[in-house]
């Protein structure tokens, strides 16, 4: 589980979280929506430790991440041993071009978690089989179509055995055409009840996939609730609003 407890972020003078908390509990698949510049990519760096929380209480796991005052740190080791057990994806692909597919899967398994190369090699091939790539295993990403290289960042995400998977807009870089794949893969993760937060701009997909629904403005949660409440018959006017917006 990852509980989150009222997570403040603020860049120089601009407050971006006000003060958020979060619950995914096991299995659970916990969407955020929001307009642009709410403060949805940050709240998901915050859990990873890409971003410093201001303040607040982050737990994964049952483990709290010990932070000084200020929010930062108090021990690195910890934070990287946290952080290698969630899968993250981003919008851009991210995966390293100069590597095949399948070096990239197994390069954090084999050099930082030292998982025996075979072994991660095997687990790798299984991974890409299950995204639809085994083929693909010795390409190159340049060669790859925006919605593979997607799917094979799920893939490697996946290799470390993730505790539980982060999603920044995942489909948001890609042609429409191209969606649908992307989203069979995390559709396919959520019904095997791994636990995920996912930032998405497809209503559509968060009402189908999602467990709870948070709706985020201005670095506050204005309305959460199961998915048949908050697109079915929301309450704030301002989310009323945004579902009209985003159509
Ligand atoms: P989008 O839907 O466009 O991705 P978002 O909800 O993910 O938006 P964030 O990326 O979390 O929004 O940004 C929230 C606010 O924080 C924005 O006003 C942004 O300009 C600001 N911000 C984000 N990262 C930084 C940073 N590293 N330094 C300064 N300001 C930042
Ligand atoms: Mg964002």
């Amino acid at each position: 589980a990852i509980r989150i407890e009222g997570l403040r972020k603020s860049f120089g003078p601009l407050e971006v979280l006000k003060g958020v908390s979060l619950c995914a509990r096991e299995g659970d698949v916990v969407a955020i929506i929001g307009g642009s510049g709410s403060g949805k990519s940050t709240m998901l760096r915050c859990i990873n430790f890409l971003e410093t929380p201001s303040a607040g209480r982050i737990v994964i796991g049952g483990e709290e991440v010990r932070m000084k005052p200020d929010g930062s740190p108090a021990d690195r080791r910890q934070i990287e041993a946290l952080r290698q057990r969630l899968g993250m994806v981003f919008q851009q692909f991210n995966l390293w071009s100069h590597r095949t597919i399948l070096e990239n899967l197994i390069e954090v398994p084999v050099h930082v978690l030292k998982v025996p190369k075979a072994e991660a090699i095997t687990r790798a091939q299984r991974l890409l089989d299950r995204v639809g790539l085994s083929a693909k295993a010795d390409t190159y990403p340049a060669f790859l179509s925006g919605g593979q290289q997607q799917r094979a960042a799920i893939a490697r995400a996946l290799c470390v055995d993730p505790r539980a998977m982060l999603f920044d807009e995942p489909t948001s870089a890609l042609d429409p055409e191209l969606v649908g794949e992307v989203l069979a893969v995390i559709r396919d993760l959520a019904a095997e009840g791994r636990t995920m937060i996912l930032v998405t701009h497809e209503m559509k997909f968060a009402r189908e996939v999602a467990s709870h629904v948070i709706y985020l403005h201005n670095g506050v949660i204005e309305e959460e609730g199961p998915p048949e409440a908050l697109f079915g018959a929301p309450k704030s006017d301002r989310l009323k609003q945004f579902l009209k917006s985003v159509g």
